[in-house]
């Protein structure tokens, strides 16, 4: 198998091949070819609505792609949903939890799904970790959105899983909590775990990254290092990620900002 740009020989546990997803006359996912090694901590960046979030699903087993192919550790995802789910993690943007469990017992009712051993132990050591024990027992529609996060985190991650999926991580939590995120998502990768995550948060993305996708309109319009990315670009060896980005995105809106500014004066 061909290394990666970047990276050596080793085996790949997330792969699509020209994955296409419309809705109605819209292309979301615009025959997408990617592949993630074995270990790897992939992020992948866009604008809003450029299709990370349906990648995402379809990768997940949540969404029907139009067409092409999804593999979760060479497993078809549309074919066999349930194996891949099994093996996965996935914390969603859009969090789905029970509100009238408590924080204890959607953690509990998971990791019963997932028949995880000494569930309760890993429950008690995740709740101290994340500072949750105090609001165990409460309900979760009672909880803040950090709060949810949090137990949506835990859920994502209770059964070990070989591959996790983050939809923008670190989003809603205090400095704490992130800087918890971050750790705990580092010391996975070193432990082998692939993690697959989005993120707004270029800085986040430029510190812990192996690799980088950067998705618009549907197509991956580049992949590989942050150096690799920067040497495809005007970008000089100080260029922050945040400046790639926006050069390949389509560059920043300093002017249009400034000219919003003075109609929005001109008129009061
Ligand atoms: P964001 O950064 O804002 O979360 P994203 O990169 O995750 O964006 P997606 O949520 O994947 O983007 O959306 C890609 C495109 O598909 C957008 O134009 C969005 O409006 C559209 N879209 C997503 N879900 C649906 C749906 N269920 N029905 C119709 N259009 C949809």
């Amino acid at each position: 198998m061909p290394a990666l740009p970047g990276l050596g020989l080793t085996s790949i546990m997330i792969e699509t091949k020209s994955l296409t997803k419309k809705y109605g006359d819209l292309v979301a996912v615009d025959d997408l070819d990617l592949r993630v090694e074995a270990g790897e901590l992939f992020v992948f960046l866009g604008p809003n609505g450029a299709g990370k979030t349906t990648t995402i699903k379809i990768l997940t087993g949540l969404l029907q792609p139009t067409s092409g192919i999804a593999s979760v550790a060479g497993i078809d995802v549309v074919k066999s949903p349930i194996e891949v789910k099994k093996i996965m993690g996935y914390l969603p943007e859009d969090l789905f939890l029970y509100d009238k469990l408590t924080g204890r017992e959607f953690l509990q009712f998971v990791a019963d799904m997932h028949g995880v051993q000494n569930k309760q132990d890993k429950i008690e050591k995740f709740m101290e970790l994340f500072e949750l024990s105090a609001a165990a027992n409460e309900l979760i529609e009672g909880y803040s959105l950090g709060m949810k996060k949090k137990i949506a985190i835990g859920a994502a991650l209770i059964h070990d899983p070989k591959v996790l999926f983050l939809d923008e991580p670190t989003g809603g939590l205090d400095p704490r909590s992130a800087r918890m995120m971050k750790d705990l998502l580092q010391n996975m990768r070193s432990r082998g775990t692939t993690v697959f995550m989005t993120t707004h948060i270029l800085e986040v993305a430029e510190k812990m990254c192996d690799r980088v996708g950067i998705i618009n309109n549907g197509k991956l319009i580049k992949v590989g290092t942050i150096d690799e990315l920067r040497s495809g670009t005007r970008e000089t060896a100080a260029g922050s990620l945040e400046d790639i980005f926006l050069e390949l995105t389509g560059g920043t809106q300093e002017d249009w900002v400034s000219q919003f500014l003075d109609d929005v004066a001109n008129h009061s």
